[in-house]
């Protein structure tokens, strides 16, 4: 599958939005993605996991973990798609954690992936708690890069498609400077 094809899916889903957003942080886009959309088809989800699968295969990793929520289907279906385990990480306290009894055996090569990297937070603190679990990080993927690929998560990544997806502040938005009002994706446009 293209970028192109891949976007395609996307917007068929409302998945990905055009257009002037205001953004949960308030900040305005020209994009809204909300991979949700996308992720509860399954006959969708699972071949568009199995492409991001296949990219990040030469890493060789034996088990993928994701950030809890937003990664956790991505995680199940590229591991389906590997024939490897996965399992999620989650916020205890603030901090992204191991629980439910999951691990790793001492240096296992792990895969972890994300639906969406924006500024790639929540990827490097799952790779953090992967490490310190005893895992190894070996690769990083997400279906959707948003940071046009400037995000830095070190180690070896892969995402089906880069956008550089520019956020403004509605003081110097272009797009509020046009004179268009901002929606805010998710609430009900107004009669
Ligand atoms: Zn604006």
């Amino acid at each position: 599958m293209t970028e192109n094809e891949i976007l395609d899916i996307f917007r068929k889903h409302s998945a990905l939005l055009e257009g002037h957003f205001e953004l949960s942080s308030g900040l305005h886009s020209d994009r809204y993605i909300q991979c949700a959309l996308v992720l509860q088809h399954p006959e969708v989800a699972g071949p568009l996991c199995a492409e991001l699968a296949a990219k990040l295969k030469h890493v060789s990793a034996t088990v993928v973990a994701a950030p809890a929520l937003g990664g956790v289907i991505v995680s199940y279906e590229v591991a389906r798609a590997l024939g490897v385990r996965s399992l999620f990480t989650e916020r205890q306290d603030g901090v992204m954690t191991l629980r439910r009894g999951f691990s790793f055996r001492p240096g296992e090569p792990t895969l972890v992936v994300e639906d969406v990297i924006t500024t790639g937070g929540s990827t490097r603190e799952t790779i953090t708690a992967v490490e310190q679990a005893g895992g190894k990080v070996v690769g990083a993927g997400s279906l959707i890069d948003r940071s046009g690929g400037k995000a830095y998560l070190g180690v070896p990544r892969a995402a089906l498609v880069t956008l550089d997806v520019k956020t403004y502040n509605p003081a110097d938005c272009p797009l509020c400077k046009s004179g268009f009002p901002a929606v805010k994706p998710g609430s009900r446009p107004k009669e």
